[in-house]
Formats: C-alpha cells, structure tokens, sequence
C-alpha cells in the first residue's frame, strides 16, 4: 500500500473549523462559531453564505449530492441524497445549495420507528442542521449532521435528546462552577469510546444464514480451541488483519475521526479501536461513522465486519467502553483532581455528583443499554454483570471514608481531610487498578461505563449520564447557593453524598455470585437480567419526572422510546427464532438424516461381507444421533408454537415478556441438541461452516 501522509489527509473530507476559517468571511464565520461555542440562533443570512462555501468545497472535493444525516430509532443513520443540480435556461445545470436546504431537510419519514409519536396525516418529519457536528463527504455525498423531530416538536431521533441532555449539564455544572468563584462560557461532556468487533471471512459469513440475517450464530459447537490459551490478545495483527487496519484508519482520518489505538481483543478473531476523545455529540457521530466503515472497509477486503454482542456463544462478545468526563471550554477537566485543595473540593462535588446519580438512576443507566443482543453478555462472566456499581479504587475510597468518617486519612501523610483546607494526595493513575468487572469505573479523570454492547449507540447512554448528573448538580447548587457558608456546607453536603449512596461504591469482583447475593440481598441494588426487565423502568415515576424536569424528554417522547425499545427486542428475538427453525428444518434434519443414511448403509454393507464385524463406532453414533434428531424435531416444534403464540398478544409488553420466558429458552433447548449431533456428524455432511473455521480462518 501506499505510505500516507497523515495530516495531509486527516480532516480532508471534513468541513472542519480549518476551512470555515479559511473560506467565510470573517463575519459569517464569527457568528457561525458562536452558534456552535455558545447556542446561539443562526441568522438566515449567515446560513445562506455558509450554504454557498460549504458547496463550493463539496463540489471542489468531487460531491455531486448532499444529504442530511441523521439517526433515528433503528439506531443506525439514515440519509438521503439529493443532487445539487438544478435546471439553468440554456437546457444544461447548475449546481445549487441554498441556506433554506442546509438549515432544514424534509425526508418522508413514515417508515422510521416513531412509537405513534408521529400521526400518518402528518408523516413528514423534519431534519435539522447540527452546527456543532462538521459535515463530512462521503461516497460523492456532502453529509450534514442533522437532528430529526417531528413536526409538533418530538424527538424522532437519538441526537436531540442527546444535545438536549449536554444542555442540561452545562447549565447545572456552570452553577456549580460559579460557587466556586469560576465563571466559563460552557461545560461539556467529552467521550471517548473503544470500540470492539470481530472479523470473518466472508465466504464462511455468507454460508451462515444465521449470521446473515441476525448477526449471531445461533447454532455451533465449540472448536478444541477457543480463547483459554489467551494468544490472541493484544498478540501479533495477522496481514490480512493488519491491512483492513490500515484501510480503516486512512478512511477515517479523511473524516477527522481521532482513530488511535488498535489492537486485537481476547476472543480469536476480535478485535478494538479506540479514538482519542471528543466532545460528546461529534464522537457519537463519530462512532456512528466508524460502524459503517469498519463494515465497508472489511468488505472490500474479503471479509465480514461483526458487530453484535455476541456473536459466538462460548466466547468472549464484543462491548464498547464509554470514557466520559466534563470539561470546561478552558479546557479544565472537572473530574481530574487538581492541585490546591480548593480544586480538589471542585473536584470532589463532582466526583459526588456522579456518585449519586449513578445510584439514582441506576435503572437508567442499565436500560440505556439494553437489547437483545447485548443480554447474552452483561452477567455473563466476561463483561460486567447487569448491576450497576462503581469502582473508585483503593485510594479514592479511603479518602471518601475519611471524610465521610471525620476520620483522618493516612496517605503520604495522615491528614484529617477538611475541605478547601487540606490538599488531597495525588493518586496516581496506576493506582487506580484495571478492574476490569466493574460496570463504572473511574479511570483517574474520567469514568469508564463498560456495560455498552459494541453495536449500541453511545448516544443513549450518554443521554441518561447526562440528564442524571445534570440532576445531581442541580440538587448541590440549590442548597449551596443558599447557604450562609459555603465551605461548611459543601463539607456536609459531600459528608451526607457518601454516606447516602455509598452502597453504589464497590471495588471487588464484579463476576462473583457473591456479589450478586450483597448486592441485590445487602445493598438493596438493581438487577435488571434483560432488556425486558430493564425497559419498562424508563416510565418510572421518578424518570420521567427527572428527564422531563430538565427538558430531556417529553413524556411523550418517553411513551414512545420505551415502546419501540421493547419492539425492537421482540422483533430481534422473533427473526432468530424462525431462522432456527428455518435451518434446522431446512438444513441441519435432512443433513443429519443424510450422515445416518450413510452409517446405516456402511453398517449393513460391512455385515454383509463379515459376519464378524461389530460395526461398534457405526451403531453408537447412529443410536445417538437418530435419538438427536427425535429431541430436535421435539423442540423446533416447541420453539415454533411459542413464536406462533407471540401473535396473540397485542401489547409489546407482554410479548417481550414471553420472548424472555418461553421463547429465548426453547431456542436455547433446540440449539443444545443440535450442537451435540454437530459433535458426532461429519464434518463433509455438515451444511455449515463450523465455529473452527469461522473463528480461526482469517489471517
Ligand atoms: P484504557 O481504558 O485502555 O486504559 P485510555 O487511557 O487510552 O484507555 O483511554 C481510553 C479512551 O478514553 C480513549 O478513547 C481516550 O481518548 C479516552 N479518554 C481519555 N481521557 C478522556 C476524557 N477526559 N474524557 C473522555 N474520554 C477520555
Ligand atoms: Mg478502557
């Protein structure tokens, strides 16, 4: 391949900070970057001059249409394209983009999810320019980062929320900042998120109609080898491997995506990226982005870009890490300890604020992640368990019990720890271990929420973050704003913080049954096992007051995103479901009939030319696996009338509660039986690529 010149490319497709510069006015670009520094309404005329700039350099970079981009409730994007062209009177076109079609697009928007917030009469939703987010070319396409509602207002994607949730925490946090005598323009929350996925090779993916049609395998016995030898992470990137890698960076430092880190993950065939952090709206764009290339990418390479959870059952599946902290536009890091003991009380009513609301809205947390996909991994020994906790470390626990206890604290020095008075030791980031169990883990400067599945949006969670912190700072600024003195009081208020939700504080194993039993038995903390459990909590009472209190969601809104959650889960379950039984009727029956036709006919032949012949191997493996196919016929039927029972519920919260309960464990019955016979048949008469091949057959 050719040597790339990194900066030369990184960005070059991007309508970035560099060419606003470069190419507007210097007006037009003033009060565009007040629209994105600091909210404020975008004039008609500064859209109409940013519209003819940002054409001119589409068409200069090869554009021929544009598009707005947006991310409804299917959790992937949408867009769609439109030509610049338009007819001049000498019969030939001109190339056009006005203000009005940057600002404001029209897509017919009456097939997305809308939950019945969206009326057929009034089927047209509405997107809208997203000035903080850059455009972006893509395939020909100019791409500009839109957020998608409804007419009468509602949300019918997953930007507005989330913008609206940044909104929230910066009001809030900027009170907070002001007690402290610190007056800034914005705080925002940044996020860096490590991406996971496994590659196939596309031929084997292709042979598998499970993979096709629902990402997973549902059937497959394990291979003598799996992940035990632990080879293959952070181990040597095959050339094959090692050549997407490289195709995938240079496609997405075109788009100004931060892509940093690679390297291959625990499971064969798994794989990280990680880019450097941004703010919170531009890297779930981002990460929207690098989803859709990673599948593009691998493809041109021969192989198959796995995004789900899980999509082998025995080996490790696939999550995403969402780093998350505050910043100020000065840059300061609200959640890394300073260096004066008044940075370090700032930083420790932050610390306290996320404290309390990760308790609070534990509920929240855990079904911003929920699907179906991702229930076959949290609990399941290998990311953390669907309890929510935090993991703070040794060293800043002692320093919370200390000044929870009045206790004095023994670091460098034994120090009894007052606030404002006494500098906190500086901890450094080592110390603050690799517990890798921990659902939500402060990482030094930031926390790490650990529990999101590969293929979730990060905007989900990062909204509820978002709106529950926002809440937390909201409840500390109105009662430090009234009190006569500040310093005792903000020593109280975090004293009472600790003490009220220290049962959230956990620095143990995550994995253990014996935290399960504390957790739920001693601390009175959740466990929401599935997504059916999980969802219905976001019309809690106390949700949807808080989420509406500071104008996340609309409780319509809410009404509706619960609802498609949830249909989203059946519809998932029920599409695996029928391909199960699509495969084993189509498929795995006739194949084993087959291998049996041929044992019986071995068995016979060899008897006819020697009475002595036992025919041991032949008659055992025969006897089990026509005993097999008995069981398997037994349990398609029983998986078929369960799927066949879902339709006569009309409520989406009855059926995904039969989906948990009848549904997923007859699937998981048929697939052990079929597993097995997969073990006694061989391999020629098996119809599918075994997990050996699709595991180990990239290099
Ligand atoms: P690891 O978890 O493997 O130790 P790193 O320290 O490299 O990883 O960080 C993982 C991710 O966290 C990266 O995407 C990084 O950019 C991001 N990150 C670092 N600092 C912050 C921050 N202040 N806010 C949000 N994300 C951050
Ligand atoms: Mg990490």
């Amino acid at each position: 391949m050719e040597k790339t010149n990194v900066p030369e490319i990184f960005g070059s497709m991007v309508f970035d900070d560099r060419v606003m510069r470069a190419r507007l006015s210097s007006d037009v670009y003033n009060s565009l970057r007040k629209t994105i520094d600091e909210n404020v309404k975008l004039n008609e005329a500064v859209a109409e001059a940013v519209a003819a700039e940002m054409r001119d350099w589409a068409i200069e970079k090869g554009a021929t249409h544009f598009t707005h981009w947006f991310q409804p409730l299917t959790g992937v994007t949408a867009e769609k394209h439109d030509s610049f062209i338009s007819p001049s009177p000498d019969g030939g076109v001109i190339m056009e983009f006005s203000g009005k079609e940057l600002i404001k697009g029209e897509p017919d928007a009456s097939s997305f999810p809308s939950g019945g917030l969206r009326a057929t009469f009034e089927a047209r939703g509405y997107t809208a320019w997203d000035p903080t987010s850059y455009a972006f070319i893509k395939d020909h396409t100019l791409c500009i980062p839109t957020a998608f509602c409804s007419y009468s207002g509602d949300a019918l994607d997953k930007k507005t929320p989330l913008l609206r949730s940044m909104q929230a925490l910066n009001r809030q946090a900027k009170r907070i900042l002001k007690l402290f005598g610190t007056e800034v323009k914005y705080v925002r929350t940044s996020v860096g998120p490590e991406q996971e996925y496994f590659l196939v090779d596309k031929e084997m993916f292709e042979k598998r109609p499970d993979l096709v049609y629902t990402g997973r395998t549902l059937f497959g016995a394990m291979p003598p080898k799996g992940q035990e030898l632990d080879d293959h992470y952070f181990g040597v990137i095959k050339p094959r491997v090692s050549e997407f890698m490289e195709d995938l960076n240079n496609e997405l430092w075109k788009l100004g995506i931060l892509a940093k880190t690679e390297h291959n993950e625990v499971a064969p065939a798994q794989h990280e990226l990680a880019p450097i952090f941004s703010t919170t709206n531009v890297a779930t764009d981002n990460n929207q982005l690098t989803m859709e290339i990673m599948q593009k990418v691998a493809r041109r390479h021969g192989m198959v870009c796995l995004l789900h959870e899980k999509p082998f059952a025995g080996v490790n599946g696939s999550g995403k890490h969402n780093n998350w902290s505050m910043a100020t536009d000065t840059g300061v890091n609200l959640l890394s300890p300073g260096e004066t003991p008044y940075e370090n009380a700032q930083f420790l009513t932050f610390l306290c604020a996320v404290i309390q609301a990760v308790d609070d809205y534990q509920d929240l947390l855990r079904l911003s992640v929920a699907t179906a996909g991702n229930d076959h991994r949290l609990g399941a020994n290998e990311a953390p368990p669907a309890i929510i906790s935090i993991f703070l470390g040794d060293e800043l626990s002692a320093i919370l019990d200390a000044i929870k206890n009045d206790t004095p604290y023994v670091g460098r020095e034994k120090v009894t720890m007052k606030l404002g008075v006494h500098a906190l030791p500086r901890f450094s980031r080592d110390t603050t271990d690799r517990n890798r169990t921990s659902p939500f883990a402060f990482t030094g400067n930031k926390f790490e929420f650990r529990s999101l599945g590969s293929s979730n949006s990060i905007a989900c969670c990062n909204i509820m973050l978002n709106a529950a912190v926002a809440e937390s700072l909201k409840q500390f600024a109105d009662r430090l704003e009234k009190a006569e003195d500040f310093e005792t009081e903000l020593h109280e208020l975090i004293k009472e913080t600790i003490k009220a939700h220290e049962r959230i504080l956990f620095n143990g194993n995550g994995y253990s049954d014996e935290w399960v039993k504390e957790a739920t038995e001693v601390r009175g903390l959740l466990n929401l096992k599935t997504t059916a459990d999980a969802m219905p909590r976001l019309l809690d009472q106390k949700n949807v007051d808080m989420l509406t209190e500071h104008k996340v969601f609309t409780e319509t809104e809410l009404n509706s995103r619960c609802e498609i959650m949830l249909e989203n889960y059946c519809k998932t379950v029920n599409i695996e479901g029928l391909t199960m039984v699509d495969m084993v009727r189509k498929n795995y029956l006739p194949a084993i009939e087959h291998y049996l036709h041929r044992l019986a006919e071995t068995t016979s032949l060899m008897k006819s030319v020697s009475p002595n012949v036992k025919c041991n191997y032949e008659i055992a493996t025969m006897e089990r696996l026509s005993e097999l196919t008995d069981y398997i016929l037994l349990r398609v039927r029983d998986l078929e009338e369960a799927l066949e029972n879902l339709k006569k519920y009309d409520d989406v919260l009855e059926t995904s509660k039969a989906i948990r309960d009848d549904v997923l464990p007859k699937m998981e019955h048929l697939r052990k039986h079929v597993d097995e016979a997969e073990m006694l048949s061989s391999e020629e008469c098996w119809p599918f690529p075994s997990y050996g091949k699709l595991l180990f057959s990239v290099y």
